[in-house]
């Protein structure tokens, strides 16, 4: 690795959990008010009661490696969150957490494998393709980008703006969607014309990753 590539640290790690919390209860309105037309008007409630939970175990880990750190973020959304979002929001964190077990650092290809070894996770567990409007459509795309950006040699901050830009086509590119999976999938064409609530987190949740990254590491 050469001298000034910038690695994330776990205490980079830890505010981008607290930045998160932070951007998931200034949206939760927003994000209900999407699930509204297309699901039961909670995505933005649960998000925010989710990660309250995990503002409460944070102080417990916050001196532990990464790896622990994301795997209790993934217990607490599961143990607080219903519907489909709890354990599909509880797994991406998991398998994060399985994929940098151990570690107080990544580097950037850890952070590929880390979003990568996530959205596995939530593709195994939800079943959901590309094309479905789900979190799949936003996050897919991402991960995609940071691995391209990352390969051609560009800098962590400059992939993960790739990767936001990425996510947040994904999102946009879910309201001509008709959805296959979740309760907007009861809706059949009237799913249609709507963006999706879980698609619009996980692109708050990635551009808050790449945010917090940039902040800290700007005057670096
Ligand atoms: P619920 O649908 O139980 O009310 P939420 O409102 O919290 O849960 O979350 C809804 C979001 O979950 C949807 O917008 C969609 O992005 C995501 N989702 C639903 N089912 C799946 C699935 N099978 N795979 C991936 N994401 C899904
Ligand atoms: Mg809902």
């Amino acid at each position: 690795m050469s001298e000034n590539e910038t690695t994330i640290t776990k205490d980079d790690i830890v505010e981008w959990l607290k930045a998160t919390a932070a951007v998931l209860e200034e949206n939760a309105h927003y994000l209900s008010e999407l699930d509204a037309p297309i699901g039961d008007a909670d995505h933005g409630i649960n998000m925010n009661r989710g990660f309250k939970k995990v503002m409460s175990k944070l102080p417990n880990v916050e001196d532990k490696d990464i790896g622990t750190i994301l795997r209790t973020t993934g217990m607490a959304l599961i143990s607080s969150v219903g519907g489909a979002g709890g354990p599909l929001y509880g797994t991406l964190y998991l398998e994060a957490g399985k994929a940098v077990r151990g570690k107080t650092e990544l580097s950037a290809n850890d952070l590929v494998n880390l979003i990568e070894a996530s959205l596995k996770g939530i593709v195994k567990l939800g079943k959901a393709n590309i094309g479905d409007k789900t979190m799949v459509d936003a996050i897919t795309p991402a991960v995609e980008a940071l691995r391209q950006s990352v390969n051609n040699g560009n800098s962590l901050i400059e992939a993960l703006h790739s990767m936001t830009d990425a996510a947040q086509k994904g999102m946009k590119d879910t309201i001509p969607m008709l959805a296959k999976k979740g309760r907007a999938s009861y809706l059949g064409e009237r799913s249609i014309g709507h963006q999706d609530p879980g698609a619009t987190s996980s692109y708050l949740v990635l551009k808050t990753l790449s945010e917090t990254i940039e902040s800290r590491h700007a005057s670096k």
